[in-house]
């Protein structure tokens, strides 16, 4: 079974497990700015082909696989639960 590394508090994530631990195949951490301007298939799934993005602090960056528990979109972006 893959080890999680993942600690979240998220509780309303599609991801989010017992434990707060996050159960998503991968995520993508990234800043504020591309988290309110991309849709949600923009995912880790891309992370390869995105530009880096500087944060001065924790409070300029979010998950951008966050998706709310009971969305439609939780098949959007290729992420898994595992
Ligand atoms: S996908 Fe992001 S918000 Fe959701 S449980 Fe994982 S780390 Fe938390």
């Amino acid at each position: 079974m893959q080890q999680q590394h993942i600690h979240c508090s998220v509780n309303n994530c599609h991801y989010w497990n017992q434990g707060n631990k996050c159960a998503a195949s991968e995520i993508m951490v990234t800043s504020d700015r591309v988290g309110n301007s991309m849709p949600d298939r923009f995912d880790a799934t891309q992370a390869q082909s995105m530009v880096p993005t500087p944060a001065s602090s924790c409070m300029e960056t979010c998950c951008k696989t966050f998706v709310e528990k009971g969305s439609r979109n939780t098949n959007v972006d290729g992420i898994t639960r595992l």
